[in-house]
């Protein structure tokens, strides 16, 4: 499975979910940005993108955190896009 090769695994989980942690619950640029950036050098990117965009358009109330390289705004605003398409 594609997760086994998963860079956030060797780092921790804590920066990609920090991001929704805020007390009031505002984004962490900062981890964000770390976050973000250890996405885009792992190996299965594209099938964890891919993998967040098909559980959340099912399920609104798991898009948190930083999943294939973007924001749980961003994926929100791409979904919108491709239901546009
Ligand atoms: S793209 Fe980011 S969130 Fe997805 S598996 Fe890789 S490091 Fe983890």
């Amino acid at each position: 499975m594609w997760w086994h090769d998963a860079l956030c695994q060797q780092v921790g989980l804590y920066p990609f979910y920090a991001y929704d942690e805020d007390d009031d619950g505002s984004p962490d640029p900062a981890t964000a940005r770390a976050a973000i950036e250890v996405c885009h050098r792992c190996p299965v990117i594209a099938e964890c993108l891919a993998d967040a965009m098909r559980e959340e358009a099912h399920d609104v109330c798991n898009r948190h955190g930083i999943r294939g390289g973007l924001s749980a705004h961003q994926r929100r605003e791409l979904g919108k896009r491709h239901a546009v398409a």
